[in-house]
């Protein structure tokens, strides 16, 4: 029997806030790579060397796919050259030393992805307003996620941990839905194309026609609905979050799957904190790959139905007052299309992008106008841009 639902949700305690974003150094921390002042040092020595573009070398990109005669490199010693076009081969989710994406960071990137990569390597250029706009809106969800349950702070003591917080609040709220109940703020993860992904969904309930139901909830500084632009990013985001819902309970989500892209260890012993906290949930764990079990097994043998209907509720926030309500519809084919697209910059197979034309009024309340590559490569002509025209 599944136990019943704690009173209360867990976060990472400061210091494992600290722990998880150690935990995201990747290969650019790895012993043997270049800092970014001996590969400015490489380069000034030999400056006729044509660097790489991400995914033109049409060579595996991460290390440990690396070709034979590159290993046999490594043993040699590289060259400087070599070691600048492997630096240069680096794709956008190793350069950013990315494990995972959020479910966000696809939505954002289908407003504009120009916009999404500059928002992460240049947030402080970001307009105050919007700034405000977004701490307001995550301050709402907060008050929203304390009306159904309490949040606890749990020290952690490795990245194991903080994954194993995540696990603990979707084992707890399964009971829930099993028992018809509403719950918010649920973790999903899972993998499309190849690439992990994670979202918190803000509220599942069942409808009185007895559907399970997605309601996300979408705050606005402006009291009247989004653009249609807007809305299609919205519609991208949930549509997502029923693709990792369904497929976990599914039984696709298996242990297996978290170890291989998160490179989490099945053997790693929890913190006490973690043991403690799961034991008043009703689980008896030490490592955490017991805890992947249960969450795989949990969801396996749940009843838990797919999300019938999605449903995005905008609302105004100085009012507070709900400004309206739209029902998405689900096309599989097509969001696996997006995402593949989407994904595709971050895996170095084509280059980033910016709006087309027929969207260049985006450009105009855009934080980063002034410094956009992309808006000047536009400027200077057809012929300066590069990859593919965005797919529709
Ligand atoms: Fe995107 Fe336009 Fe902003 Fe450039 S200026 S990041 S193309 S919205």
């Amino acid at each position: 029997p599944l136990p019943s639902p704690p009173p209360s949700r867990a976060s990472p305690s400061a210091q494992g806030e600290a722990a998880i974003q150690a935990s995201m150094a990747g290969p650019g921390s790895e012993p043997g790579e270049l800092s970014d002042a001996e590969l400015l040092q490489l380069l000034l020595e030999e400056p006729g060397d044509r660097a790489l573009q991400p995914g033109d070398s049409g060579k595996p990109n991460s290390s440990s796919d690396l070709p034979l005669e590159s290993f046999s490199e490594v043993l040699t010693g590289d060259s400087a050259a070599e070691k600048v076009k492997r630096k240069r081969a680096q794709t956008p989710l190793e350069k950013y030393y990315l494990k995972y994406l959020c479910v966000t960071d696809l939505s954002t990137q289908s407003w504009c992805e120009q916009q999404m990569v500059y928002g992460r390597e240049l947030p402080q250029l970001q307009a105050p307003e919007t700034v405000v706009l977004l701490n307001t809106g995550k301050s709402i969800h907060l008050a929203r996620e304390l009306e159904v349950h309490d949040v606890v702070k749990v020290h952690t003591t490795s990245k194991e941990d903080s994954w194993a917080i995540k696990i603990l609040n979707l084992l707890s709220v399964i009971p829930v839905l099993q028992a018809g109940g509403c719950v918010r703020e649920l973790p999903v993860f899972g993998v499309i194309e190849d690439v992990f992904l994670m979202g918190i969904i803000d509220e599942l309930c069942y409808s009185a026609k007895g559907e399970l139901e997605l309601r996300e909830l979408k705050t606005r500084g402006r009291p009247f609905m989004p653009s249609g632009a807007q809305k299609k990013k919205d519609y991208f985001q949930v549509c997502l979050y029923k693709y990792l819902f369904d497929a976990m309970v599914q039984g696709q989500l298996k242990p297996d799957v978290l170890t291989s892209h998160i490179y989490l260890r099945l053997k790693q012993p929890l913190g006490l904190q973690i043991r403690e906290h799961a034991q008043k949930a009703g689980f008896t764990v030490t490592c955490f790959g017991d805890l992947l079990e249960l969450m795989y097994l949990n969801l396996t043998l749940s009843d838990i139905p797919s999300i019938d209907c999605l449903k995005i509720e905008y609302s105004h926030q100085e009012s507070n007052t709900l400004l309206g309500t739209e029902v998405v519809q689900f096309e599989e084919e097509k969001v696996r299309e997006k995402a593949q697209y989407y994904l595709a910059y971050w895996k170095g197979q084509r280059e980033v992008q910016g709006v087309e034309i027929e969207e260049a009024w985006k450009c105009r309340s855009c934080s980063y106008l002034e410094i956009c590559d992309w808006r000047k490569k536009r400027a200077e002509g057809p012929e300066q841009r590069s990859g593919p025209k965005k797919s529709k």
